[in-house]
């Protein structure tokens, strides 16, 4: 296999204050293509002091930025927005080539983060506060909301452009500087944003990347001039980003994992349930947080559902991700595909049903590619149920009662996004309300918001009480503050020790 680092592999650079800037620690970290197995670049990973250096840039920045009017800010806002829509081809390419991901997914995921973008022009209508005019006799009381300063945001390997757009277009939007440590695992497309951003018009500084690791990633944590913080990723990285953020005093939101269930009930459409549950199993080859990876059985819908989904995998070809007429990439490094096929081992030997083994689906050589798996007969206790598996395998549990069903996801350490798939009203209605689950589809099998509302999970898939983009965004990254005012007759005015009271 060569991931060998061929003579051609560039070395990327950072961005701060509004320029390329190179690395100077010493540390770098390989950047594949995963459909080959090469490395393509190295990325830079940031030390203490290089991190300092760009927070610094940031805190000029942001002091000039938050005195920006709205409407400039607007202006930047559909520049970029339009810049984003102009060259999504142009970036959904650099996406598939550090991702793996098939070229119509890195468009989709460019149009899912554009959405925030457009969500953000509207920041003046957004900012908007109250204002209560003689809330007491001659006090009128209004509210405002203020930017925080710098803010920053370290994002996951599976959605490099939208994941930094859910907190980069509000943000901004609000009058914060924004510092972006992106993945290490596919760094370019955060270098391509901030192209855009320099072009659209942001002033140097307002959006910085720094790339890097858990040195980059606890300098931002323990930073004094950075205000708040915004991750997405796994959830033992969220829950320390949680912990240590806010231990230094900082707002903290943090997405963690996710176990996703699709909930199909004897009544269900099966080629309705079979298409959507196999889309959303393996888009992206389960690299989604939003993947369903267990589909759950009700009664006797299991064996034409079980048939129904292995029936569609046949027909789907894995392959590189550009090009025309592949369904599914590889996976984002060797040693995960090699993790994720290690489950499919120890969930067949703890007795699941090997369906459909993707081990031995034929695959193109030398880039980090699975087939396919389908497992019936899994149960809660075996690791393929237990554990996040972030790849192309789904499992099927099979359950009685849509109680027992209900019961099984609600006793799940993950809570990010769940589906039905049903033609009864009242069944769909009693899930929404009951299950303990922060994104919820009826029949609908990926759940993720649109951006005028707001992403999140609950339980271990998120750490915090925020969730992300949307009004919960615009909140998370802007101050209240609330002004009472009079302007009396000075004529009128009197000593009063008693505690001020309406009139
Ligand atoms: P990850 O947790 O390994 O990495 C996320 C970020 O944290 C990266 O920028 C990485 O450099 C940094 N990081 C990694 N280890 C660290 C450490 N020990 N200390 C400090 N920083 C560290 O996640 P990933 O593999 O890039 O992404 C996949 C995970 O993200 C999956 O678990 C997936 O479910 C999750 N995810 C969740 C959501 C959501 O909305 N809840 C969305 C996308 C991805």
């Amino acid at each position: 296999m060569d991931d060998t680092n061929p003579p051609a592999a560039r070395t990327l650079d950072h961005w701060i204050s509004g320029a390329r800037v190179s690395g100077t620690s010493s540390r770098t970290s390989p950047v594949f293509d995963p459909a080959t197995g090469q490395t393509t670049a190295m990325v830079p990973l940031a030390s203490k002091d290089e991190v300092d250096a760009a927070v610094k840039t940031a805190v000029a920045a942001a002091s000039d930025w938050r005195h920006s009017s709205l409407s400039r800010r607007a202006a930047v806002l559909f520049a970029f927005r339009e810049l984003l829509h102009a060259r999504t081809d142009e970036l959904a390419a650099i996406v598939t080539s550090e991702h793996g991901k098939v070229l119509s997914d890195a468009a989709g995921e460019i149009a899912r983060g554009l959405e925030n973008v457009e969500f953000a022009t509207g920041i003046p209508q957004l900012l908007k506060g109250g204002f209560s005019e003689q809330a007491s006799a001659g006090v009128d009381v209004y509210s405002l909301r203020q930017p925080l300063g710098v803010v920053a945001g370290i994002t996951p390997f599976n959605f490099p452009v939208m994941v930094p757009l859910w907190m980069c277009a509000n943000a901004i939007a609000c009058g914060n500087a924004f510092i972006l440590k992106p993945s290490e695992k596919d760094p370019s497309a955060a270098l391509f944003l901030a192209e855009l951003w320099k072009e659209a018009g942001l002033p140097d500084g307002v959006f910085t990347v720094v790339h890097g690791d858990k040195e980059a990633v606890d300098t931002i944590l323990d930073h004094e001039d950075i205000a708040a913080v915004s991750f997405v990723g796994s959830t033992p990285v969220a829950r320390y980003i949680y912990e240590r953020g806010t231990a230094n005093g900082k707002r903290v939101q943090a997405l963690g994992g996710a176990k996703n269930h699709a909930l199909v009930l004897p009544d269900a459409d099966i080629d309705l349930a079979a298409d959507a549950i196999v889309s959303a199993a393996y888009g992206a080859a389960g690299e989604r947080c939003m993947a369903l990876s267990v589909a759950v059985a009700v009664g006797d819908v299991a064996d034409d559902l079980v048939s129904a989904i292995q029936e569609r995998l046949p027909s789907l070809r894995v392959g590189p991700g550009a090009e025309p007429g592949t369904d599914m990439g590889p996976l984002i490094t060797r040693e995960h595909r090699d993790r994720v096929a290690g489950y499919i081992g120890a969930g067949a030997e703890a007795g699941a049903k090997v369906v459909v083994d993707g081990r031995e689906q034929a695959v193109p050589e030398g880039g980090f590619f699975l087939g396919m798996t389908l497992l019936d007969e899994v149960t809660p206790q075996m690791t393929v149920y237990t554990d996040e598996i972030f790849g192309p395998v789904l499992s099927v549990v099979r359950v009685a009662t849509f109680d027992e069903g209900l019961a099984l996801i609600n006793a799940n350490q993950y809570a990010n996004g769940t589906a039905i798939f049903t033609r009864d009203g009242g069944a769909a209605r009693k899930f929404k309300s009951e299950v303990q689950v922060g994104m919820v589809g009826v029949n609908v099998p990926i759940p993720v918001p649109v951006a005028y509302y707001s992403f999140g999970g609950w339980k271990d898939s998120l750490f915090g009480d925020t969730h992300m983009y949307g009004p919960e965004g615009v909140s998370f990254y802007t101050r209240g503050k609330v002004v009472t005012e009079r302007w009396p007759d000075p004529a009128t005015s009197s000593v009063d020790l008693g505690f001020p009271r309406t009139r």
